[in-house]
C-alpha cells in the first residue's frame, strides 16, 4: 500500500491548498474548489458521481459503488471540505501551504478532517478500481459546511437530497483516538455526541434615573447575582456506559477511578486533573452551562429593566430541554422569578448503538493496526455532522486511527489551533482503515449468511 499512502499525501496536500475556508457566512468555504479536485480525482474509475451547490460555491459531491445486493446495507464514508479560519502569524508554517516537512503535511485541516477526506477518498477509489464490489452500496460524501453547522452541507443534502446521501451505517469524524497506559493501549471510537441546549435568560427590573440608585431594581444587578450562581452551579453527574467506556480508555483504575464515578467528588477531582483532561472528563459526564454572552443596559443615566444572557448548554443523551430548563431553574433559585428562560435551541443529544457488524469490523481494522489495542466506545462533546445523520435512523460512528506518536493532547492542540498537522504513519494506517472496514463489514456479513 506504499503507493496509496503516496496518494492520500498528495490529495490531502490539494485539500489544504484549496483553503475552504468556513468563517459561518454563507459566502465563505469555497467547497466547490475541493469538489472539483475530488471529482477529477474519482473520475474515470467508472463511478457514479454527482455534485450539489446549494447556494454559489457551497459545494458537496457524492460518489457511489454500487452493491451487490439491493437488500444489503448502505455504508457511506463521510469526509467534510471545509477548514476553521487561522491566524497565520502564530504557524511555524504557510497554514495554506501543504507543506510535508520532515514526515509530517501541515496546514489548516490536516486533522480536522482532510486526513480523513483525503484518505476515504483514496481508499474508496482504490476498491472501484480494483474491481470490488461491496455487498450493500458504498458512498463517499465529500460535505461542505461543517464547521458551520451543516446549513449549506450534511443538513441541506438530508433534507433536499435525501436519498443520494442516505446510509444505514455513516462513518466520519472525529475518533480513533489511542491512549497509552499500564494495562495496554485503547482506543477511542466514538458513538455518541452531546446535544446543545442553549438558552436565552431575560432578566427584569424597573427602570429609573441613574442618579438614584438607592433600592434601584437593577437587572443589571441582578443578572450579576444570576451568572454567579450559573457559574457555582454543578448538575448532578451521569454515569452511564459512555463514561466508564472513557475511563477504560484512558485507563484510569484505583482511587482515581473510584473518584470519578462518586458523585460527591468527580467534579473536585476532575478539576484537580490539569487543563486538557479534566475540561474532557467533566464535560463527558455533565450537562455544561457556559453564560457566553451578555446583553444589557441602554444608556449611562437610565437604571436598566432588562438583561439578556446567553447560555451555551450542552447535554448527555438522555438529558431533554425540560430537564434543561428545571436545572436553569435550580441554579437561578429564588432569582427565577424575576427570569425569563428561552430555550434557543434544543438538539439533544444523539448516539448509535455499539451492538452492530460495523462495530464488530471496526474494531477488527483496529486490531489490524494494532493488535493489542482495546476499542471503546466514546461520547464527542462538540458537534460533528453525525447528528444530522442519527434522527434520519443511521448508525453514524466517529471513527479513524493515528499513529501513537500522536496523542490526545497533541490532537487537543491542533485541533483548531496553530500548527496543524498530521505525520505520514498516521496517513498510511487510516488509508488502510478504511479499506479494512469494508471488506471487514462484507466478510462479516457472509459469515452471518452462511
Ligand atoms: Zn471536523
Amino acid at each position: 500500500m506504499t503507493e496509496l499512502v503516496d496518494t492520500t499525501t498528495e490529495l490531502l496536500q490539494q485539500l489544504i491548498r484549496n483553503a475552504c475556508v468556513n468563517d459561518g457566512t454563507v459566502e465563505s468555504g469555497h467547497e466547490i474548489r475541493s469538489v472539483d479536485l475530488l471529482h477529477g480525482f474519482l473520475e474515470g474509475s467508472g463511478l457514479d458521481i454527482q455534485r450539489y451547490e446549494p447556494v454559489d460555491g457551497r459545494g458537496s459531491l457524492v460518489a457511489r459503488i454500487p452493491g451487490t445486493n439491493p437488500n444489503a446495507p448502505s455504508v457511506c464514508l463521510m469526509g467534510h471540505t471545509d477548514v476553521v479560519p487561522v491566524n497565520p502569524d502564530s504557524w511555524d508554517h504557510d497554514p495554506f501551504g501543504g507543506e510535508l516537512i520532515d514526515g509530517e503535511v501541515w496546514g489548516r485541516g490536516a486533522i480536522d478532517m482532510l486526513n480523513l477526506t483525503s484518505s476515504m477518498a483514496v481508499a474508496f477509489r482504490n476498491l472501484a478500481t480494483t474491481g470490488y464490489r461491496p455487498r450493500g452500496d458504498l458512498l463517499y460524501f465529500a460535505v461542505a459546511d461543517e464547521e458551520a453547522g451543516g446549513d449549506w452541507g450534511a443538513k441541506w443534502m438530508l433534507d433536499n437530497e435525501h436519498d443520494a446521501v442516505m446510509a444505514d451505517y455513516v462513518l466520519t469524524e472525529m475518533g480513533g483516538f489511542g491512549f497509552n497506559h499500564d494495562s495496554g493501549r485503547s482506543v477511542l471510537i466514538n458513538i455518541a455526541e452531546k446535544g446543545a441546549g442553549g438558552a436565552r435568560l431575560t432578566v427584569r427590573g424597573t427602570p429609573g434615573h441613574g442618579s438614584m440608585p438607592l433600592d434601584a431594581d437593577n437587572a443589571l444587578l441582578k443578572a450579576a447575582e444570576v451568572l454567579r450562581r450559573l457559574g457555582q452551579y454543578r448538575p448532578a453527574p451521569q454515569f452511564d456506559d459512555l463514561w466508564t467506556g472513557l475511563l477504560d480508555a484512558l485507563g484510569l483504575e484505583g482511587d482515581i477511578r473510584a473518584a470519578l464515578l462518586d458523585p460527591e467528588r468527580v467534579w473536585d477531582t476532575a478539576s484537580s486533573m490539569g487543563e486538557l483532561g479534566g475540561k474532557m472528563l467533566h464535560a463527558c459526564s455533565h450537562m455544561s452551562i457556559s453564560p457566553n454572552i451578555v446583553h444589557g443596559g441602554q444608556k449611562i443615566n437610565v437604571i436598566p429593566d432588562a438583561v439578556h444572557i446567553d447560555v451555551d448548554i450542552r447535554t448527555l443523551p438522555g438529558q431533554n430541554a425540560d430537564y434543561v430548563r428545571h436545572q436553569l431553574t435550580e441554579a437561578i433559585g429564588d432569582l427565577a422569578e424575576h427570569v425569563e428562560i428561552e430555550m434557543l435551541n434544543d438538539r439533544e443529544a444523539s448516539r448509535s448503538s455499539q451492538n452492530t457488524p460495523m462495530w464488530s469490523a471496526i474494531e477488527r481494522a483496529v486490531h489490524a493496526a494494532e493488535p493489542t489495542a482495546r476499542v471503546h466506545p466514546g461520547l464527542i462533546v462538540g458537534g460533528t455532522d453525525a447528528r444530522h445523520y442519527r434522527p434520519h435512523g443511521s448508525t453514524v460512528y466517529g471513527a479513524g486511527i493515528f499513529s501513537p506518536d500522536i496523542d490526545m493532547a497533541d490532537f487537543g492542540t491542533r485541533f483548531h489551533g496553530n500548527n496543524e498537522r498530521i505525520d505520514l504513519e498516521s496517513l498510511r494506517l487510516v488509508t488502510k482503515f478504511w479499506d479494512h472496514i469494508i471488506r471487514g463489514f462484507d466478510e462479516m456479513a457472509v459469515q452471518d449468511a452462511g
